[in-house]
């Protein structure tokens, strides 16, 4: 049923036709969870303490199906060798990419540090003075592009991501420490929003972008050590690159810090979400169904969520808290007719 329900859902958001539906169910796709982080780094990067497999091991022992190895200062770590040793079909699956410090260059000549993710990488990117130069390259290559923690010394305007390119994810929880993950004010003016709030930002503006969570973790040795913070869980048919590309290309997954969804489902009149319910000493959820300009549209309260289209919405997204502050976000449904072509 959950299978059913959610290729109605992907075909609603993809706005794809029944045939297209009828065909999977023919064929008896069966769809799975799969939890993964894509920001991460060894010890191929400055910061890093952790070889590329201890790295890799700590993800494979601690729940993860996948993981993003994103060394910056330049650096393709191979993942190859580290499939070798850890990797197993349907199990565990070790993805490279890598992690750019672009130097974009606003109209007035500031410069801004900028870190943008690129996913599935073959050949080493290099820094770039604007998003679309740091960008083709890397889509030359089939990567994804991840937009990383917006707030990060407040380096960052929301304006700056203006050229942003459709289908590209951003942090809106990065687990590091330091990292301003919900904006502020300084008290003279200088307002940033969270990077949620980048988020409906960019979205509010007619681009199909997905959020993510995720580790950025350099340190996995002692009591500053910081992985498993935040990460992704993909809906996909089976764990191989191109089945989770595929997934993560089409928004098929969710972002957390901690809570864990059993469905979202999406049709022609509502957003429904089913949170997991935890084993003991249960805790208060609230879902907050988040439209354009970051409008709350909704409050819900409780494990089944949902919310029923109005018909003026340009998106809908969920993004869910508990009562201990754990977190996560779905992806937006769009309303208004934008999508992936
Ligand atoms: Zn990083």
């Amino acid at each position: 049923m959950k299978t059913r329900l959610f290729l109605t859902a992907f075909a609603c958001t993809l706005g794809l036709g029944a045939s297209l539906i009828s065909a999977a169910h023919a064929q008896g796709t069966e769809l799975k969870w799969y939890k993964g982080n894509t920001h991460t780094h060894t010890s191929n990067s400055s910061g890093g303490d952790s070889a590329p497999d201890a790295v890799a091991r700590w993800y494979r022992e601690h729940g993860y199906q996948f993981v993003f190895i994103t060394d910056h200062d330049e650096y393709l770590t191979d993942v190859e060798p580290l499939n070798a040793l850890l990797g197993r079909r349907d199990w565990f699956l070790v993805l490279p990419g890598q992690e750019i410090g672009e130097r974009i260059r606003r109209a007035n000549g500031e410069h801004v540090g900028l870190h943008m993710n690129a996913l599935f990488t073959t050949e080493t990117l290099y820094p770039e003075t604007s998003i679309e130069s740091a960008v083709a390259p890397a889509l030359a290559q089939g990567a994804l592009v991840q937009f990383n923690h917006p707030n990060y010394v407040w380096s960052v305007k929301p304006a700056d991501l203006d050229t942003v390119p459709d289908g590209a994810l951003i942090e809106v929880w990065n687990g590091l420490d330091g990292i301003n993950n919900l904006g502020g004010d300084d008290g003279q003016g200088d307002v940033r929003p969270s990077a949620e709030g980048y988020w409906d930002y960019l979205l509010s503006r007619g681009k199909i972008i997905w959020g993510v969570g995720a580790d950025d973790a350099h340190v996995f040795k002692g009591e500053s050590a910081t992985p498993g913070r935040a990460w992704i869980v993909v809906r996909a048919p089976e764990l191989t690159p191109d089945a989770i590309k595929t997934a993560m290309t089409k928004g098929e997954f969710y972002a957390s810090t901690g809570l864990v969804l059993d469905d979202i489902v999406s049709d022609a009149n509502s957003l429904t979400v089913k949170i997991a319910e935890s084993e003991s000493n249960p805790p208060r959820y609230l879902t907050r169904f988040v439209g354009q300009g970051g409008e709350i549209l909704a409050e819900v309260a409780g494990l089944n969520p949902s919310y029923r289209f109005r018909g003026n919405e340009t998106y809908v997204r969920a993004s869910i808290i508990d009562s201990n502050g754990r977190r996560a976000w779905t992806q937006p449904v769009f309303r208004d007719g934008r999508a992936i072509r």
